[in-house]
């Protein structure tokens, strides 16, 4: 594993594989910096190219444009968790990769997800590793109904995924999933869902967001509400949760750490070893923004200040919600982001918005 040996000053160049709306505002808060973005994606049309000072179009398991990629580059980040586990370890021997390496295979991985964060004392959903029939049913008869079968990776925003309930037929289950190594959770009755974004530095340093309430309509978030309607406790206990994962990942970036609350309970669900969705609205409410927070932190400089100087929703904009823009542009107190992409499909997140108000609490 590579890391930096000094802080990269302005005109250093970042490498982001993957080209979506994340690497875009990577890409815009880089150059806020003077720090340029090299983006690296198969897409042709990735939204991250029109903001960024060079993109190659390759295919993540192409290694002489990858040899070529990272002699162009200060330092690797990506977008997304999914890049493949070669492609990130080919890359790590060239030029530093951050968040490094075995913090994305951990969070590839439900089971080895799972298994660390348990490791660490922080609750997780019952759960149990599933290849096979045998194995669901054995895994449902000690975890029991309703439950939720994973499969292991390549899961996002609820794909790959589905519900145990009592008269579900695991044969049939398996196959929703494809027959995929899977892993067998039990359904926790939460009242809401939180996150803890979070960012380290190569040299240890943290620095924590205040906890978003997130709210998601067909596995997909729509609004991130801060403050949370939540204890200080289970506050503090989120707060506490994320920095501990991402102290013992030795990470080095931001993270995003999704969790449920039950009472005043704290599970957590999934890491994200990346910005993270659920941290939009630091780009308007705090000092400093994940974005900002995640370029600062894998290029070496000091963290900036999380704190958050308003209260804030963010909403995202799927599909046709963005052919709202006008309207929204005109209302006061909005911040609008659009992504750039061409094409409205359903579901697909088109941009976002951040309604902020004078803090209260
Ligand atoms: P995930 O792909 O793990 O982020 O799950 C997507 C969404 O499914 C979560 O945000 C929850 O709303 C729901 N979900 C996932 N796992 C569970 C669980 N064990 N119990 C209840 N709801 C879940």
């Amino acid at each position: 594993m590579k890391r930096i040996s000094a802080p990269l000053p302005p005109g250093s160049t970042v490498g982001i594989l993957g080209g979506g709306q994340l690497a875009r505002m990577l890409s815009l808060a880089a150059a806020r910096l003077g720090i340029a973005c090299h983006i690296y994606a198969p897409e042709a049309d990735s939204p991250a190219f029109a903001v960024s000072a060079a993109h190659t179009v390759a295919a993540y398991d192409d290694f002489a444009a990858l040899a070529r990629f990272a002699a162009a580059v200060d330092v690797v980040t990506y977008e997304f968790e999914n890049v493949p586990g070669e492609t990130a370890a080919f890359l790590d021997t060239r030029v530093p990769v951050a968040p490094g390496v075995s913090a994305l295979r951990t969070a590839q991985d439900r089971i080895a997800e799972k298994t660390f964060i348990s490791g660490l004392g922080v609750p997780v959903a019952p759960f149990a590793e599933v290849s096979d029939l045998a194995s669901l049913e054995s895994a449902l008869a000690r975890i029991g109904r309703p439950a939720v079968l994973k499969t292991r990776r390549f899961g996002y925003d609820g794909k790959g995924q589905t519900r145990i309930q009592a008269d579900t037929d695991p044969a049939a289950a398996l196959g929703e999933i494809g027959h995929q190594p899977a892993v067998l959770e039990g359904f926790v009755r939460f009242d809401k869902e939180v996150s803890v974004i979070a960012a380290r530095s190569w040299s240890g340093q943290v620095a924590v967001y205040d906890v978003p309430e997130n709210h998601h309509e067909n596995h997909i978030l729509r609004t991130s509400t801060v403050p949370a309607r939540i204890s200080s406790g289970v506050a503090a206990k989120a707060r506490d949760f994320g920095s501990r994962i991402i102290a013992a990942l030795d990470y080095v970036g931001v993270i995003g750490v999704e969790m449920f609350v039950a009472g005043e309970e704290v599970i957590v669900n999934e890491i994200a070893p990346r910005v993270h969705n659920s941290g939009h609205w630091t780009m308007d409410a705090c000092h400093v923004s994940q974005f900002e927070q995640h370029i600062r932190a894998i290029c070496g400089w000091p963290l900036g200040s999380p704190e958050r100087h308003a209260d804030v929703v963010m909403s995202n904009l799927l599909g046709d919600e963005i052919n709202r823009w006008a309207e929204l542009a005109a209302e006061p107190g909005l911040h609008l982001h659009l992504y750039g992409k061409r094409e409205a499909r359903n579901g697909r997140k088109m941009g976002h918005v951040n309604r902020v108000t004078p803090r209260q609490a």
